[in-house]
């Protein structure tokens, strides 16, 4: 009965595709329910005029906090620390005028470790072929890691290599995440500096391109405004606080690798020599 067996022939091939093709969407189910990944069309219109250059909207950005926050870091007596010198918000002047500042830069020696501010994950590794920024990485940090109820993204840039972590990787405070550079940064423009940016989201989703990383209705932070240790972080907030709530004390690593405050769950990105 050649019909038959050729029947059976087809019909066993075809549950072994049915087979296959299940397989395959549970697998791609599966990796993406455990990710927070989304599509560049699914961010609103304002997510995408204050943090893509395409969309570029400078309304948008101040909706989402891209302006001088007046907060004033205090730092440690009996400890030096790397210090802020441009700070966030700035609105630049020279080859990138008319664009704002959207995080701190914090300039230090080459090749300083830069360490992670939080316990986070690693969610993306930028090489810096389009724009100023060199090498980079995010962390995302989940309200468990900092105490704070939003999900928070630091970005690192300007490393001298590339560093070492993984996507997908957990990283805690304090971790080295790679040595101070100035990769990015056209000819001699600036010393060696970390460009640290500072969003955050009430949604853990964020989308991703080869070049940047957009929280799902994200806002930017001044970096500072981490360390009051609690909410609100957000500019306008920030920029009406009374003038006495205006100044955040610092919390930092010591070269021996001891946190100040004990317990602290946000650290300065640079160790603090003590005097
Ligand atoms: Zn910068």
């Amino acid at each position: 009965m050649p019909n038959h067996s050729g029947f059976g022939l087809l019909s066993t091939g075809l549950i072994g595709a049915i087979l296959l093709l299940g397989l395959v969407a549970l697998w791609s189910g599966g990796a993406q329910a455990g990710d927070d990944l989304v599509d560049f069309k699914s961010l609103d219109k304002v997510t995408k005029g204050a943090f893509t250059g395409k969309f570029s909207n400078r309304d948008h950005q101040i909706e989402r906090g891209l302006l001088e926050s007046k907060l004033i870091p205090v730092y440690p007596e009996g400890a030096d620390c790397p210090k802020i010198d441009h700070i966030y918000g700035e609105a630049w002047q020279g080859p990138v005028a008319g664009k704002f500042h959207t995080g701190t830069d914090i300039p230090a020696w080459w090749d300083d470790p830069i360490y992670a501010m939080a316990d986070g994950e690693v969610v993306a590794k930028f090489t810096g072929e389009r724009g100023y920024r060199g090498l980079q990485i995010v962390l995302r940090h989940s309200p468990e890691d900092t105490g704070l109820p939003v999900w928070i993204y630091t970005l690192y840039s300007h490393f001298s290599s590339m560093p070492e972590v993984e996507i997908g990787q957990r990283v805690r405070i304090g971790d080295v995440l790679g040595p101070n550079g100035k990769s990015g940064v056209p000819g001699e423009m600036r010393e060696p500096h970390l460009h640290l940016t500072v969003s955050f989201s009430k949604s853990p989703k964020y989308a991703r391109n080869k070049w940047l990383l957009v929280p799902m209705e994200g806002h930017y932070a001044d970096p500072v405004a981490l360390f009051r240790g609690k909410m609100p972080i957000d500019t306008q907030a920030m920029r009406a606080l009374p003038k006495s709530e205006r100044r955040v004390k610092i919390a930092y690593k010591l070269e021996t690798g001891k946190i100040v405050p004990p317990g602290a769950k946000i650290i300065w990105p640079f160790a603090c020599d003590p005097d």
